[in-house]
């Protein structure tokens, strides 16, 4: 017999026709549906990561993630150490004026761990070519959108800024 599926449920245990019903202690002490107690809750890793928005006018540069592995083929916001926000853009803006803005931190949640965000952006006084060709990507439009397949967080990044953009515009 199947005690677990006949005899004893979790919700509604049939401890009158249980055969060890006398050496129960759950039934002894009157707690049947108080055991099993919940799983504990799985503790996912965290991880951290800085994601840079280099912004240039209405324009936000995206690269494209290798076609496997995490976002596998979606376009996402450079990636540095947050330790190395200011010389990685320094390498990018050609030794040009930047102006570096931390934002609002979040967490993004997989299935197997935390991945803690810190948005950098950099506001770009003049488009940079040589180090993003290189690098390969897109200027984004924020205000006429590609059709691209965007991280999650990307996106909700993305939509943010437009927001801003948009609440700019209304207020002029
Ligand atoms: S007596 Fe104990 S083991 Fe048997 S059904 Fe009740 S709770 Fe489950």
């Amino acid at each position: 017999m199947d005690m677990g599926a006949m005899i004893c449920t979790r919700s509604k245990p049939k401890c009158e026709l249980c055969p060890v019903n006398h050496s129960c202690d759950a039934n002894a002490l009157g707690r049947q549906t108080d055991f099993p107690g919940k799983k504990p809750k799985k503790v996912l890793p965290e991880k951290q990561a800085c994601f840079l928005i280099y912004q240039y006018e209405d324009q936000i540069w995206l690269e494209q993630r290798p076609p496997s592995g995490l976002w596998g083929g979606l376009w996402c916001l450079p990636e540095t150490k947050e330790t190395e926000i200011e010389s990685t853009v320094l390498q990018v803006s050609g030794g040009r004026d930047a102006d570096i803005e931390h934002l609002t931190a979040f967490r993004h949640t997989f299935s197997h761990f935390h991945l803690d965000i810190l948005p950098v952006r950099v506001k770009l006084s003049q488009q940079p070519t040589m180090v993003m060709e290189a690098q390969g990507g897109l200027w984004y439009n924020l205000t006429q959108p590609e059709k691209v397949g965007l991280a999650a967080p990307v996106q909700k990044l993305l939509t943010s800024l437009t927001r801003e953009l948009d609440s700019l515009a209304n207020a002029i």
